[in-house]
């Protein structure tokens, strides 16, 4: 599967989308909400200007034509005080003072759309009845003369002013948004270090993992997740490897094993029938075939076994039985054979009885293979020696003999399906290399251990753990 839309790609592009959107944001909404704070802000400060203002006209109105000139002085300076035109009119919409630039004295000027009633807003934004070419900010308060009203004291105040307010304000934005945009950036250079570069490597690892290439090197030392996935994926290709060793080794095994019983039935045979053995003895290597068939079959019913024991429905009857009487039978089984070899017993037990919770049969096959093994691997004229021991809820149970010994190297795998040691082959040439393997799986699936100390030339001593029963008595 090819990479087309990389991560990397994605959170370039969603970093690009943020710098655009946060753009877009602060032109548009914060710029328009600046906008109304500011001239909201300033309506309310030229409110209480035209407050101040309508009370002076009011009482200049009340005085007569010199109130007028009076009042006109009044408010040209604090037009030039609070920077804006101020403009009198009154109920009907006449013009009645305007401290901006004058018009000829005798025209009158007249607003007609103003609408005296309409005074819930005390602030309008626009041209003033196209008084004004650009946009102001006229703000309202009303000249009451005897509790009524009698005209309007408007200022007039640019919106150009408070538009360049707007973009010092916005300037600041801008700048804060991009120092922020700059440091983004910072971060996506970390993420990239962080992740994206480990999990590029991963991704490569994987893939060389799935063409077969179990070898290629994985490093990511770091202590963070992605240190961790990599060493899970190492451990993966190490184990894939082993697994696929194991099963090279399997079947060469297994076609090794099969074959030279095969080769040697065949080569009887064949010597028998073209007359090479001599009918009178005959009996003689017909009893050599029947061994060598008896070996065939006992390595299929092992492997047929291993394979029952390696399925996850493996289920073991448990039972509490005394695993002493159980030695003691076992070792019986053995008696023709140790006389031959000239082999003797020494169980020594932890007590009259010690009761096991485990499954009686195989527990009895584990026994069988290890003295088996001992019996075959120990010189004649020696002693095995069993033993059971108690500590706190489980019993130890080992088998040791005096024979041939296991080499170092070999020691790891003697639990391995096929393996026998060089050693071995010599004294065990009907050895199937499957008793150990079986014994192992038996053993795991009580939940259970096993181990081996052996000493090359000195002797093996194999030891493995059972759970005490609790109705122990
Ligand atoms: P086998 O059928 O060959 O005995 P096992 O799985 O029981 O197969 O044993 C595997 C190999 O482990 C043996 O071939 C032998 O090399 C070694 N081994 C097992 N038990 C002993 C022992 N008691 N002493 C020395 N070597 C042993």
């Amino acid at each position: 599967m090819k990479l087309h839309k990389t991560l990397y790609l994605k959170f370039l592009l969603a970093y690009l989308i943020l710098g655009v959107l946060s753009f877009i944001i602060i032109s548009a909404a914060a710029g328009i909400m600046i906008s109304k704070y500011l001239t909201r802000h300033q309506a309310d400060v030229l409110y209480r200007k035209a407050q101040l203002a309508a009370e002076d006209i009011g009482y200049g109105i009340r005085q007569g034509t010199e109130g007028r000139d009076e009042t006109l002085l009044h408010i040209k300076e604090l037009e030039s005080y609070i920077d804006a035109n101020i403009r009198v009119i009154d109920s009907t919409g006449r013009q009645i003072l305007y401290s901006g630039k004058q018009t000829a004295s005798d025209e009158v000027i007249t607003f007609p759309d103003f609408d005296s009633t309409s005074s819930g807003t005390y602030y309008t934004t626009g041209s003033f009845f196209g008084a004004f070419e650009e946009p102001m900010l006229n703000v309202f308060y009303p000249i009451t003369s005897r509790y009524s009203v009698i005209g309007y004291c408007v200022i007039h105040y640019p919106m150009s002013e408070i538009y360049i307010m707007r973009d010092n304000l916005l300037n600041i934005a801008y700048i804060s948004m991009l120092i922020v945009y700059v440091l983004c950036l910072f971060i996506l250079a970390f993420f990239s270090y962080a992740v994206y570069i480990p999990l590029r490597k991963i991704i490569s690892a994987a893939e060389e993992y799935a063409r077969g290439h179990m070898d290629y090197p994985l490093e990511i030392n770091r202590r963070d997740e992605m240190g961790y996935l990599s060493g899970t994926l190492n451990y993966m290709a190490e184990q894939i490897a082993r697994a696929e060793d194991n099963q090279r080794k399997f079947i060469a095994n297994v076609s090794h094993d099969f074959r030279s019983p095969l080769t040697s039935v065949r080569g009887y045979l064949t010597a028998m029938i073209d007359g090479t053995i001599p009918p009178e003895l005959s009996e003689k290597y017909l009893t050599i075939v029947l061994n060598e068939t008896e070996r065939l079959t006992k390595l299929t019913n092992g492997l047929l076994e291993l394979n029952s024991l390696n399925d996850k429905g493996l289920v073991l009857t448990y039972s509490d039985f005394d695993i002493n009487a159980v030695i003691k039978q076992t070792c019986e089984t053995f008696g023709v054979q140790c006389e031959r070899k000239k082999i003797s017993f020494e169980v020594i037990l932890s007590g009259e009885e010690l009761f096991v919770h485990a499954d009686k049969d195989k527990i009895q096959q584990v026994l069988y293979n290890l003295i088996d093994n001992a019996i075959k691997f120990s010189n004649s004229n020696s002693m095995i020696k069993i033993e059971t021991t108690e500590k706190n809820d489980m019993a130890f149970i080992s088998v040791k003999d005096s024979g041939i010994g296991i080499p170092k190297d070999s020691i790891n795998m003697i639990f391995d399906r096929f393996y026998k040691t060089d050693l071995s082959r010599g004294k065990d040439k009907k050895g199937t290399g499957l008793g150990l393997a079986i014994t192992k799986e038996i053993i795991l699936a009580h939940n259970q251990n096993i181990n081996v100390i052996s000493t090359e030339g000195v002797g093996s001593e194999f030891i493995f753990t059972l759970h005490i029963s609790d109705t122990d008595e």
